[in-house]
């Protein structure tokens, strides 16, 4: 009886009608008009479905890569306030080709740039971050009957300046609106049709995830990322705003069917989702390398130096193992950076000669790292055990583990990821939905 409640609860929960969302299209989506003329027609088929709607673009692909050299052909990276009103054009543009082509088709569209709204932001041009949406001019245009086309990307500062948010930006863009005018969803329509199980290049048999939680997203670096910018996710989290992410490009998805579940992926909040997979996906990073200081001194203080220093470097550490002293005395430190920190890194450590003592220092691009994703841990033993054991199975050393509440990452050696990937994702039935 409890069972079956929850199962009419979840089923009413999926079958609701979104009654305002926000559209974002991305670079590929805007490529050229005829990308830019299915954009449209995703527009009108929710017009037709009677749903309040605000749009967010990105520039058109390759667009912003032009204006970011033309940027910097023209002055330096002292002038960041002025490079961000060349390399927010971009969006302004696609906003209003967008607009212009939805007129043609008699819908009533405006473009509207990030100052227009006004998208408030702080902190540095190039990555400033938004800290509030007025939502009362976008929220007129939509009682009014207008569409809103909004330049994703930008904003405006404090102290009246172009701004821009970071590579990716428009899909924070988006998210912040969605929260600003109280959406239902804030769509993402992109290249690919949702997120996997893990990277389908390597694991063909991966699987569309239907949901994934925002946590889970946010772990899920490797592929995720790709699809979503971090803080998009991030906000969304924060506002407990479910994103999904859908093709632009799928015929099937230009039908009537907004509230199908088969849809895409939702990002949303862990309630949202009954899901009985223990490990909701897999991914992997071969963009690291390991540094190793050997027989370090092992004394209050050291790790301290070393990582703050790294820290005050710019340089980003991701996994930190230390061994238990033997002697007491001294100790071999592991950890990994970025690839291309890895030098600087080095430098750092070096440069730390007179006040840290130890006997070599060692590096390894050779590595990767690999990580199985997914909220059932919390409530779950002996996942790390399996993980284990499948590789041991598989001859796959371990070099390096790090935990977190949701995730599980190993340092494996890169000839193997591959191998310990597809293992993986069988040994956690991730191969069939
Ligand atoms: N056009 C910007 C970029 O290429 C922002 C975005 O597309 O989200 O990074
Ligand atoms: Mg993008």
């Amino acid at each position: 009886m409890y069972l079956k409640l929850i199962v009419i609860e979840l089923k009413s929960t999926m079958d609701q009608k979104y009654k305002k969302i926000v559209m974002k299209f991305g670079g590929t989506s805007m490529a050229d008009m005829d990308c830019i003329s299915k954009v449209a027609d995703h527009i009108e088929r929710e017009l037709s479905n009677g749903t309040l709607i605000a749009v967010v673009v990105s520039a058109m692909a390759g667009e912003t890569d032009r204006l970011i050299s033309l940027a910097d052909q023209a002055g330096n990276n002292m002038q960041q306030s002025e490079r961000d009103v060349i390399i927010s054009t971009g969006e302004q543009v696609s906003s209003a080709i967008l607009s212009m082509i939805l007129n043609r088709r008699n819908i009533d569209a405006r473009s509207i740039q990030g100052w227009q709204i006004p998208l408030i932001t702080r902190g540095i041009h190039g990555s400033a971050r938004i800290s509030n949406v007025k939502s009362n001019h976008l929220e007129n245009l939509m009682k009014n009957g207008i569409v809103p086309i909004i330049a994703g990307f930008q904003g405006i500062s404090e102290e009246n300046r172009v701004t821009t948010l970071g590579r990716g930006g428009s899909d924070t863009t988006a998210v912040a609106i969605a929260c600003g005018i109280h959406a239902d969803l804030c769509d993402i329509y992109t290249d690919v049709d949702g997120v996997y199980t893990s990277d389908p290049r390597i694991i063909p048999v991966a699987q569309k995830m239907k949901h994934i939680s925002f946590e889970e997203m946010l772990e899920m670096a490797s592929q995720g990322a790709k699809v979503l910018q971090t803080r998009s996710v991030e906000l969304a989290m924060s506002y407990n705003m479910p994103i999904r992410v859908r093709s632009t490009f799928i015929e099937n998805d230009f039908e009537n069917n907004t509230n199908s579940t088969n849809i895409g992926t939702v990002v949303t909040n862990e309630d949202g989702i009954l899901e009985d997979k223990v490990v909701s996906g897999i991914a992997y990073s071969k963009s690291e390398a390991k540094v190793t200081i050997q027989q370090l001194e092992d004394k209050p203080g050291v790790a301290a130096e070393i990582f703050g220093n790294l820290a005050d470097n710019g340089i980003n550490v991701d996994m930190i193992v230390q061994n238990i002293s033997a002697d007491g005395m001294h100790t071999d430190l592991t950890f990994t950076v970025q690839e291309t920190d890895l030098s600087s890194a080095k430098l750092v450590i070096e440069s730390l000669s007179n006040t840290i003592k130890y006997a070599k220092l060692e590096e390894s691009k050779d590595i990767a790292k690999l990580s199985i994703i997914g909220v059932g841990m919390r409530s779950h033993a002996g996942v790390a055990a399996q993980m284990f054991s499948v590789l041991a199975e598989n001859a796959i050393n371990i070099q390096a583990i790090t935990t977190s509440e949701i995730k599980i990452s190993v340092l494996i050696e890169l000839k193997h990821i591959e191998k310990a990937m597809k293992a993986l994702h069988s040994a956690y039935k991730l191969d069939q939905n």
